[in-house]
């Protein structure tokens, strides 16, 4: 049988070392003095998924696998960039430039957060013309696409990067860190064009270690209020979160998260409601018990024109209150009794959401058969990565067993990470 691939995480200074050598050979810089390097996490969400664009809850942790950037100011306002994983499509181009629909490729992710930066300072009484140019290399151990929130990474990576050269001083305060996520999630959504909700720049930026980040996505929320650490601490209690990297690709995928968001916001509007997130509050609220909040929801349900709505409004309302469960029993210090959940996510997103994968599928069925205790889909879905809650010692045992049942599907290997509640961004 084929040996499972583990996807190791770097060490800080490995990570370091690797981005300010490949800095000094793109710029032939023998002098790195001026270089510093940052690094920002990517994540993976234990549940709530597809749930931040609808004002809802989401639970992501921090991943030791970091993204990194050597950067070194300027100060023209021009941009220069490379990437280890995107040899070839080196970029420049100058900030005053930079703007929706203006940028293509990579590059929109990082100039997107200098041109976002800039925006924030403007609106809050400060210059755009704060934040300079600088001259950027990127590398990365986050995989890239698989729904591991690479994209986010490298966002915050050069937030934190920007905000200590322009001694912005966002990154030394929570709320701060809620600017700058604030900050990568416009560029993302206006520069680099991909409609994502909040979930992944929070928690690059706003996770600690140990810890699971509780995110309320609700709008106009105060900062402070959104985010709950939510203890995490698996190895005590003899688990481990295996993270299952597909490495699907998926084609014809272009529209489908667009879609869906569509379909909850038509949704909401139809009930008279703001967001999906006032219909799950309504329906935990009035429900005390299963047969109540079935009742609860259904009710709401018969008031939408169709089955496709209903599915997926069914699918947003229990995966609010399966988070809300989750959370509950980690609070109780019973992480051994979440598996259930996981299980029932991953139900709901596969028949009510429509967003799982042949591949997402094969990995969770083989994750129960080999011993875990409850996985899941985690991410957008259509690919990407499966999560499962394994006992420590069985980690290996599990990821054997995933191989094996991709090879015997005739499907490609899938990677292995696994997934210790980490640090967020910050200088290295
Ligand atoms: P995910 O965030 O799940 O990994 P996305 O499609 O949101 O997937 O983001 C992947 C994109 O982000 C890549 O196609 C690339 O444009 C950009 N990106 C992420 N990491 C890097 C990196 N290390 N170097 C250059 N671009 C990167
Ligand atoms: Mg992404």
């Amino acid at each position: 049988a084929p040996a499972a691939q583990w996807v190791e995480s770097w060490p800080d200074d490995v990570g370091a070392d690797r981005v300010r050598q490949a800095f000094a050979e793109v710029f032939s810089a023998d002098d790195a003095e001026d270089v510093r390097v940052y690094a920002a996490p990517g994540r993976v969400n234990i549940i709530g998924e597809h749930t931040d664009y609808n004002a809802g809850l989401c639970l992501p942790i921090a991943l030791p696998h970091r993204t990194y950037v050597a950067l070194r100011p300027r100060t023209d306002s021009v941009v220069r960039l490379a990437s280890t994983q995107e040899p070839g499509a080196a970029w420049t181009g100058r900030l005053e430039d930079v703007a929706p629909g203006a940028v293509t490729g990579w590059a929109a992710y990082v100039a997107g957060v200098a041109w976002a930066l800039g925006q924030h300072l403007q609106a809050t009484g400060g210059s755009a013309a704060q934040v300079r140019g600088f001259d950027a290399v990127i590398d990365s151990c986050v995989p890239y696409g698989a729904g591991l929130s690479s994209s986010a990474a490298l966002e915050c990576s050069v937030a934190v990067g920007i905000d200590d050269v322009a001694g912005l001083g966002l990154a030394a305060t929570d709320a701060g860190r809620a600017a700058l996520a604030a900050a990568a999630i416009r560029a993302e959504n206006e520069i680099a064009g991909a409609p994502t909700g909040g979930m992944d720049q929070s928690a690059s930026l706003r996770c600690a270690p140990g810890h699971a980040l509780l995110l309320d996505c609700r709008p106009g929320l105060d900062p402070a209020r959104a985010v709950e650490q939510i203890p995490f601490d698996l190895a005590a209690e003899g688990l481990a979160l295996l993270v299952i990297d597909t490495r699907a690709e998926h084609a014809l995928v272009d529209g489908q998260y667009a879609q869906r968001r569509a379909t909850c916001e038509a949704a909401a509007t139809t009930l008279g409601l703001a967001n999906l997130r006032e219909l799950a509050d309504t329906v935990i609220a009035a429900a005390e018990g299963d047969a109540a909040f079935a009742e609860a929801l259904g009710a709401a349900l018969d008031r939408l024109p169709d089955d496709v709505s209903r599915r997926r409004v069914r699918h947003v309302v229990t995966e609010i209150a399966r988070t809300q469960d989750l959370v509950s029993l980690l609070r109780a210090g019973r992480a051994s009794d979440v598996g259930p959940l996981l299980d029932a996510s991953h139900a709901s997103l596969r028949d009510d959401y429509e967003v799982s994968a042949t591949e997402l599928d094969v990995a969770v069925e083989a994750a129960r058969d080999a011993g875990a205790l409850g996985a899941r889909m985690t991410g957008g879905g259509f690919g990407g990565s499966a999560i499962a809650l394994v006992p420590a010692d069985r980690a290996e045992a599990v990821a054997d067993a995933v191989t094996a049942a991709f090879a015997r599907a005739g499907l490609g290997a899938p990677g292995f990470l696994l997934a210790v509640p980490s640090a967020p961004a910050g200088a290295c």
